[in-house]
């Protein structure tokens, strides 16, 4: 099988001499493997791959793909929801390979490229009690996660993954490598905490590293009605920032724990992390566990890093359409939507996702990253998945029709979650201010927008800037 694309022999031949890291051409024997992303909806055929193993490989990537006239993509962990690390017939520079991570427990900081994985970066860091808050799966790359701004189990404790960047080596369009920090290239700097993929190809970042060591985590399972999500929402307001939950609305799937009687009942699922002692931590979530008689509590403490173990069954790769936006309010018509779709949910791997947020999100500047939402108050995500291409039709119409009856109360996109739904909802993850800046330091990086394939946000006219 070929692309469309035909690079002449020559150049490429004496690209694959200039580049350390492997290139992978249609005919070779692990082009499918390597072409492979997280969704399995996505099924795209690039004219090359490049396994880079260094930031100048990256650099050389970028040269011979302008010169080529290919389009990139970037990839790290795959996990884009709508396959942008991937494209059709362009150049692609997989950064999968770099997965270097080098912690330093005295000055709690750490090193890491991009390619490494969330579970990878925290058992790492769990052995010196330290972590850096990234997202609920193991699975996801540091690259993608963090220049989106990353939200996980500690964003009520510790904030963002971004709030934790300390510098960020980037290899920008004209295939410099720069080192972006607080006083070299601070517009930069800003611009890769939330902006995205837009400004270059990071291949190192630096992170101040948190304490996190045993937490209360585990799974708590109450009945999905409409009461409880009412007490969800009243305690959730209540819950000291030590407490972070992540929860699902869904039937529940069989588990070891789970009585067989209630495999299939309407649940909602928490997710707890709680980073103070455990003593106060099942006092914080008591009144969770009061909302009514549980399906099943299986809260426990637990290394942070173990946290993964709960999840990694859910987020195994399959094909799946997202939908999301932040709220202010987690409000009443909003609920009985959610239990009127995951009632009728077309697969067992269809659920609504909420993400009480607040605490240390909320108390960094809007303004100090190009993270805009900062005070929102939920993140509700539909996410609608099957196993099977004839499954597609089915999952797709759910999720766009359960999305058509909450999207209205949104207030905000959230960049990392958004699939391809047009310029309007990425205009959206931004405060209009935050968006007119990202592009004027997108024309100073990128004028040529030679990284378009993602939540792209274009160079500000040259004369519009003007
Ligand atoms: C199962 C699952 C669970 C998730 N959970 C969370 C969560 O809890 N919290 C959260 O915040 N997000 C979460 N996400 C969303 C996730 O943060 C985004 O999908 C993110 O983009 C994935 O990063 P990646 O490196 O794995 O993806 P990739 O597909 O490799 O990259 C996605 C995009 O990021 C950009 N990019 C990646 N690497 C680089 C780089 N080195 N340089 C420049 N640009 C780059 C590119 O634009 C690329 O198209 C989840 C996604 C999935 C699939």
């Amino acid at each position: 099988m070929t692309t469309k694309t035909s690079i002449p022999t020559d150049a490429l031949k004496q690209f694959r001499m200039r580049v350390k890291g492997d290139v992978v051409l249609p005919q070779s024997t692990n082009y499918d493997e390597t072409r492979t992303l997280h969704n399995l909806l996505h099924d795209k055929r690039p004219a090359i791959i490049v396994q880079a193993s260094d930031a100048s490989d990256v650099a050389r990537s970028i040269e011979f793909a302008r010169a080529q006239g290919l389009e990139i993509a970037v990839r790290s962990g795959g996990h884009s929801f709508p396959g942008h690390s991937m494209n059709n017939d362009g150049l692609v520079i997989d950064i999968s390979r770099m997965t270097n991570i080098q912690i330093d427990p005295q000055q709690r900081t750490a090193w890491a490229q991009p390619g490494a994985l969330a579970g990878d970066f925290a058992n790492a860091a769990q052995e010196y009690g330290l972590a850096v808050p990234f997202g609920d799966a193991e699975s996801v790359g540091l690259g993608g996660i963090t220049l989106g701004g990353g939200i996980g189990f500690l964003v009520r404790q510790h904030g963002l993954a971004i709030d934790h960047v300390k510098a960020v080596e980037v290899v920008t369009a004209n295939g410099q490598i720069v080192t972006a920090t607080a006083t070299e290239h601070p517009d930069l700097f800003w611009a890769l905490r939330g902006g995205g993929g837009n400004f270059g190809v990071v291949t190192g970042f630096q992170y101040d590293l948190v304490e996190v060591g045993t937490i209360l985590g585990g799974a708590l399972l109450l009945p999905a009605t409409k009461e409880v999500l009412e007490g969800y929402v009243r305690v959730s307001e209540q819950a000291p920032e030590e407490l972070t939950t992540i929860s699902f609305v869904l039937k529940a799937p069989p588990m070891p724990f789970l009585p067989e009687e209630s495999v299939g009942a309407m649940v909602l699922a928490i997710f707890p992390c709680y980073t103070g002692s455990i003593e106060e931590g099942q006092k914080a979530l008591d009144p969770f566990r009061a909302l009514a008689t549980p399906v099943a509590d299986v809260t426990m403490p637990m290394p942070y890093a173990s946290i993964y173990d709960l999840t990694r069954e859910a987020t195994q790769p399959k094909r799946e359409v997202v939908r999301s936006g932040f709220y202010q309010q987690f409000d009443g018509e909003t609920m009985e939507r959610i239990l009127e779709f995951v009632a009728a949910a077309p697969t067992p791997f269809c659920a609504a996702q909420l993400r009480p947020l607040g605490g240390q999100m909320a108390k960094v500047d809007r303004d100090a990253t190009a993270f805009s939402h900062r005070d929102a108050n939920y993140l509700i995500t539909v996410i609608a998945a099957g196993e099977t291409a004839q499954e597609d039709g089915s999952v797709s119409d759910w999720a766009l029709r359960f999305w058509d009856t909450i999207k209205d109360r949104r207030d905000g996109a959230y960049s990392n979650f958004l699939e391809d739904e047009g310029e309007a909802r990425i205009r959206e993850s931004y405060a209009a201010e935050t968006y007119e800046r990202l592009a004027e330091i997108k024309r100073r990086y990128d004028p040529e927008n030679v990284f378009a394939g993602n939540q792209n946000i274009a160079p500000k006219a040259m004369s519009a800037a003007a």
